[in-house]
């Protein structure tokens, strides 16, 4: 059986076009920056975002590690959301890795970190604080729904980051699912930030690897801390073949999971037994909570869809989180939707 496979969009595995320019990719030694196919990836992602200079990363996790890395020094201080991937799903990289401490600030619904949080947690000039160095912000907002923060507000958090001497990381895993929610240049949600991550191996379906861009100096330094962690690749141009075809073909194309998600969504909301949340959703993700009255576990519901061939996640006992992405159809999504129906009412 084929699952229709709702955990991420992780998953995506490469497309056709994708396997076949990795069989024929020109490859070189990255390390000694031989390798031509990762160079043109590089180059590529560099002028799509706006910024001088790219690396190519083996995770999302490695590039924003590497980011933090490049701006801080042990004992500094990073302002993040307190419901950010950094701060929740990188395995406190930052602190155990760089001697970084993190500063967590509330996220708000709409995915922002408020400017006045940001503003009370930026340190004076005392020996016994750590010293501010860097704001991180993520666009879109995993864990807040997948909710775009649009280009004001990113140039805003730049300004107050300029003013006080700090340096803005963006964590752009998804960006051009916020770009295309937005109808929004890439650059110029870009723009205010120092640096930028972003993912080839999810909406974009590359099977590996992630980008940090950032100045040319930025993105020099940087190349150290890649060697540092282990993520300096040798012919990594089979794999950079797949992400040059991510950025070329498939960074509109995410529209679509954006489009099934709200079918999706309209069809849960016949579900009695799920509870969506408000204004769901905003790009390719949907989250829920079981209703009060559901006396299924997770388990026993995750069970039950897998018999009916779909896979989905839990954040907790009763919260889920189904992502939309190239592998999804609209057939993929009615199946989805009768399931949840025999399921759940
Ligand atoms: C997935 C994700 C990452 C990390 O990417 P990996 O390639 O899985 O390490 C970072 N930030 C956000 C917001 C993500 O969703």
């Amino acid at each position: 059986m084929k699952y229709i496979d709702l955990r991420s969009d992780t998953v995506t595995k490469p497309t056709p076009e994708m396997r076949e320019a990795m069989a024929e990719a020109e490859v070189g030694d990255d390390v000694y920056g031989d390798d031509p196919t990762v160079n043109r990836l590089e180059e590529l992602a560099a002028q799509k975002l706006g910024k001088e200079s790219a690396v190519f990363v083996p995770s999302g996790t490695m590039g924003n590690l590497i980011a933090i890395l490049t701006h801080c020094q042990r004992g500094d201080e990073a302002i993040v959301g307190d419901r950010s991937h950094i701060y929740l799903n990188e395995a406190g990289g930052m602190s155990a890795l760089g001697g970084v401490h993190p500063n967590p600030a509330p996220n708000q619904k709409d995915g922002t970190l408020a400017l006045e949080d940001i503003r009370a947690r930026i340190r004076t000039v005392d020996i016994h604080h750590p010293t501010t160095r860097l704001i991180c912000i993520e666009n879109t907002q995993n864990f807040c729904g997948g909710v775009a923060l649009t280009a004001e507000y990113t140039r805003q958090v730049g300004e107050l980051a300029r003013e006080n001497s700090l340096r803005l990381h963006l964590d752009g895993a998804r960006i051009f699912n916020a770009v295309v929610a937005q109808q929004a240049d890439v650059k110029e949600l870009t723009a205010p930030a120092d640096s930028v991550m972003f993912c080839l191996s999810k909406g974009l379906a590359a099977p590996v690897g992630s980008m940090l861009v950032g100045a040319t100096e930025f993105i020099a330094r940087a190349r150290r801390f890649r060697k540092m962690l282990g993520g300096g690749m040798r012919q990594a141009g089979v794999l950079a073949a797949a992400g040059i075809l991510s950025l070329e073909t498939m960074t509109l194309r995410v529209a679509e999971d954006h489009y099934r998600a709200k079918m999706f969504a309209d069809g849960l909301r016949g579900v009695h037994g799920i509870v969506l949340d408000e204004n769901m959703p905003q790009t390719n993700m949907i989250y829920f909570n079981l209703a009060p009255h559901v006396t299924l576990s997770a388990e026993e519901i995750s069970q039950r869809m897998a018999e009916r061939g779909i896979l989905l996640s839990w954040i907790d006992a009763r919260r889920s989180r189904l992502v939309t992405h190239y592998e999804v159809d609209d057939v993929a999504v009615a199946r989805a939707v009768e399931a949840f129906k025999g399921i759940l009412g």
